[in-house]
């Protein structure tokens, strides 16, 4: 028998998409103009091209304009940078996205770093991350945004809980960490050289997984009535020669003792582009210097 909460990443992810195409009607009425998103894409990854269709169909559902800008694999740095440089100075483009991973020869960091920070729709900037953790008004990285909102969508005060992330990468671990800081909670941040891991997240009233480990979280260390937001994505053998996606939880133990938690898929992973998009709404918002 279980009694925990599901947390529906879909459907809470469909609230906030109806949330920005609401704003951006009020932005185009009450301003007279419709936030746009560009997304450069270099190479042909699949993955990134299903990521990029994707962005763009949700992009234009939500009223805002978008642009694709496909280079080829051999595309050299330069390029790269030219276009960013282009949108840069482009006043109708509010968000500039450069999917990664980028080619080899392409440093990332080079190209991340020349996007304009008010332009910064991925939150990955320098400025930005400062920002965040100054508590200026900011864009914050989408897929930690989006954890946090499914972790107030059962506690909508996290103040005071014991909030244990695990991972500490730049695009989740660490942004989450800032961002549950940002909600009072006392945050532990777990890695690759936490000792006795298992009881640090055991004292944890809020458990943020984000390692890329295949169900490393086992339902023991989990306290009970704890939430959990499950962030991994990963592919292992499924049945009948297929893969399946599981996350960083191992999901029906936990279920068991958690008193909310997020299933794989169909948690956090539908909340990153409506975080996206959201960003694209406050970007434009900033730059126009408009309020709220
Ligand atoms: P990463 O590889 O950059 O970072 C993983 C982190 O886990 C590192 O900080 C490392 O210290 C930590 N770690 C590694 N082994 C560990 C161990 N044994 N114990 C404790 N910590 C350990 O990964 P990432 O980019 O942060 O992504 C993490 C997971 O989230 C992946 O499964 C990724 O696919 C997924 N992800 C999902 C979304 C989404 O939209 N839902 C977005 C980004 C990443």
């Amino acid at each position: 028998m279980t009694n925990h909460r599901v947390i529906d990443g879909k459907a809470i992810a469909a609230e906030v998409r109806e949330g920005v195409a609401r704003e951006v009607a009020r932005l185009e009425s009450a301003y007279g103009f419709r936030p746009g998103l560009a997304v450069v894409l270099v190479g042909e990854d699949p993955a990134s091209k299903v990521y990029v269709k994707n962005k763009g169909e949700q992009t234009k559902a939500s009223g805002m304009n978008s642009w694709e800008h496909k280079l080829p694999a051999e595309a050299s740095e330069a390029e790269v940078l030219a276009i960013v440089d282009k949108l840069n100075r482009d006043p109708a483009v509010n968000g500039i996205l450069v999917q990664l991973p980028l080619p080899k020869h392409v440093n990332a960091e080079k190209v991340l770093n020349t996007i304009d920070p008010d332009k910064d729709v991925d939150g990955f900037h320098p400025v930005n991350v400062g920002r965040l953790w100054v508590g200026e008004r900011t864009l914050v990285p989408c897929t930690p945004t989006g954890s946090v909102i499914l972790a107030k969508s059962v506690a909508p005060s996290l103040a005071g809980m014991n909030a244990v992330v695990i991972g500490r990468s730049n695009i989740v671990g660490k942004p989450v960490a800032a961002l549950l800081l940002r909600e009072n909670c006392t945050v532990t941040v777990a890695h690759s050289r936490t000792r006795n891991i298992q009881s640090v997240v055991k004292g944890a009233d809020l458990v943020v997984a984000a390692v890329g480990i295949p169900e490393m979280v086992r339902g023991d260390w989990v306290k009970p009535g704890a939430i959990v937001i499950d962030v991994g994505i990963n592919r292992v053998p499924g049945e009948a020669g297929k893969t399946k996606l599981v996350g960083d939880v191992a999901y029906d133990e936990c279920a068991r003792v958690a008193g909310a938690i997020t299933p794989v898929p169909g948690g956090v992973g539908p909340m990153t582009i409506a975080c996206l998009l959201q960003n694209t709404v406050e970007a434009a918002k900033i730059q126009r210097g408009i309020k709220g």
